[in-house]
Parts: C-alpha cells; sequence; structure tokens
C-alpha cells in the first residue's frame, strides 16, 4: 500500500487525483492539502509520495517543503523553468527522496510523441495538426511543440532531406507554424477537449498518429503509473517517457 498526499486537492486536477487514489487497491490517500495550508511532514501525514497539481506559482516551493519532509513528488503543474529545475535537481541529489516532473500525464501523448520521433525518419513528409477547445490560450501546444521538436530531431539524426513543399507564396499563413522547419496547424473548436494528429506520408502511403484526451481522467492512468514507479528513480525526472523506459 503506497500512502498518498495531494497537494490542490480541491482543484480540478487535484480533486480528479483525489477519486484516482480513492479507487486504487494498493493506493491510499492519507493527505488533502490546498491552498493556505502548511506543508510539513505532520500534514503530510506519513505520506510516501505527493501529488502536486496547483499552479506555476506554487509548485516549486511545494516541492522543496516535500523533499524536505523526505518523501518523494509527483508534479503536473505546469510552468517549470530550466533554473526551477535545477534547484529541485540539487535539492533532490541532497535527500533521499524522488521527483517526477510530467508536462503531459496522457499515456497515449506521450506515447504518439515517441511513435512520431520513431517513425518520422522514414517518410518523406510529416506535419502536426492539434485541435483544442477554444479556451486555449498558447498556440501551438506545448504538446505539439514538444513532438514537433522530437521530430526535427530524429530526421536530423537519419540526415533526412527537407521536407517536400512547392508553396512560394503563402500571405495568410495558411501552412501553419513551423517548429524545426516541421509544420504545425493549430484548431481551435468548441467541442473539443486535447487532440493531436501527426501525418505522414510517402509516394501511395499514409501513417497517421493520433491522440485524444476527452476528460481530465485521462491522466489519471499516467499519474497512477507515476505514484507507482517514482520511488525506484533517485533524483529529479523529466517526463513520463522517461519513468516508462521511452527516452
Ligand atoms: P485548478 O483547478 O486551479 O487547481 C489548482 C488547485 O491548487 C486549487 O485548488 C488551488 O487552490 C490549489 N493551490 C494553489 N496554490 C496552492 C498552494 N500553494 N498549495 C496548495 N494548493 C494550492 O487548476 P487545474 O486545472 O487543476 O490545473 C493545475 C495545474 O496542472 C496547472 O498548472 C495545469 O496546467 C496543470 N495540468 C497538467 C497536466 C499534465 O498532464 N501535466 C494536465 C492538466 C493540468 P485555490 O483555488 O484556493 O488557489
Amino acid at each position: 500500500m503506497i500512502r498518498v498526499a495531494v497537494i490542490g486537492a480541491a482543484g480540478r486536477m487535484g480533486s480528479t487525483v483525489v477519486e484516482a487514489v480513492e479507487g486504487a487497491a494498493d493506493l491510499q490517500l492519507v493527505a488533502r492539502i490546498d491552498d493556505g495550508d502548511v506543508i510539513s511532514a505532520q500534514t503530510l501525514n506519513g505520506a510516501a509520495v505527493a501529488v502536486d497539481f496547483t499552479a506555476p506559482s506554487a509548485t516549486e516551493s511545494n516541492v522543496h517543503a516535500c523533499l524536505d519532509a523526505g518523501i518523494d513528488v509527483v508534479v503536473g503543474t505546469t510552468g517549470w523553468t530550466q533554473e526551477s529545475l535545477g534547484r529541485v535537481r540539487d535539492h533532490a541529489a541532497r535527500v533521499p527522496a524522488s521527483v517526477l516532473v510530467a508536462p503531459n500525464f496522457a499515456m497515449s501523448a506521450v506515447l504518439v510523441m515517441h511513435f512520431a520521433a520513431q517513425a518520422a525518419p522514414y517518410f518523406d513528409s510529416v506535419e502536426v495538426i492539434e485541435m483544442h477547445h477554444p479556451d486555449k490560450v498558447d498556440a501551438p501546444s506545448g504538446t505539439a511543440i514538444t513532438t514537433a521538436q522530437g521530430i526535427a530531431a530524429a530526421r536530423r539524426a537519419h540526415h533526412c532531406p527537407p521536407m517536400p513543399d512547392a508553396t512560394t507564396t503563402d500571405p495568410m499563413g495558411a501552412r501553419g507554424a513551423q517548429v524545426e522547419g516541421v509544420h504545425v496547424h493549430a484548431v481551435r473548436l468548441r467541442g473539443l477537449t486535447a487532440h493531436q494528429e501527426v501525418l505522414m506520408g510517402n509516394a501511395g502511403e499514409q501513417l497517421v498518429l493520433r491522440t485524444d484526451s476527452f476528460d481530465r481522467i485521462s491522466f489519471m492512468p499516467g499519474v497512477l503509473f507515476g505514484i507507482r514507479n517514482i520511488g525506484g528513480h533517485p533524483g529529479l525526472t523529466v517526463g513520463l517517457d522517461v519513468l516508462m523506459g521511452l527516452a
């Protein structure tokens, strides 16, 4: 039985994690921590792992408090920088506790990124289409950028030639953004949640990789995987793919 504390327990993601932990036979919810609560060994109540889904302004200090209390931390909150990750890496190296920071807990998205990088060198053309609800403020999505960067790196490693594209005029930007030479298109549509396709084409054939997150619950298999496996990975781990042995 792994004892789990949830930080940000009243939030949208935190409350979904609370339900997922309560529904897992091998996990026991021992603490719900919210804004204004002190994070200490006492309030963590003997937890072995804390899960943080709070706010970019709060998450780093929460992680340091958990490390001071000697417990592992699984972090989904966004807003991390190389500097804040560096401080956590240094802290985690000095204590017997581990940290996972995962920008995306959706297993399907993590696997699409991995498979896209594997497949991309074997196709002439590769483009990414990300599709989200219209309340999303940033475009393209972080996942689409990471996907395109992985595709570009794999193609560079295989010395792939530039992708064929005869476009010479595009005054309206219809060919989308370019991330390291990979075209990325963003759709914002009422009714969608978070979706992405990677289209890969050769003459006469096409491979399409697609991931759909229909609901916040889509992140829970990844969060529970993180809770169950972070203990075996000392120090700071960035990315669920690393914990899954894909990186
Ligand atoms: P939310 O609904 O605003 O929930 C955040 C919760 O954390 C709120 O209950 C908030 O309380 C609480 N909180 C704020 N500061 C705190 C602190 N210092 N200590 C303890 N609790 C604190 O947000 P959300 O939609 O759940 O998203 C949370 C984060 O997860 C965001 O950064 C989001 O981008 C990220 N996210 C990541 C993934 C992934 O796969 N990695 C997936 C979805 C979301 P108050 O409301 O009282 O301030």
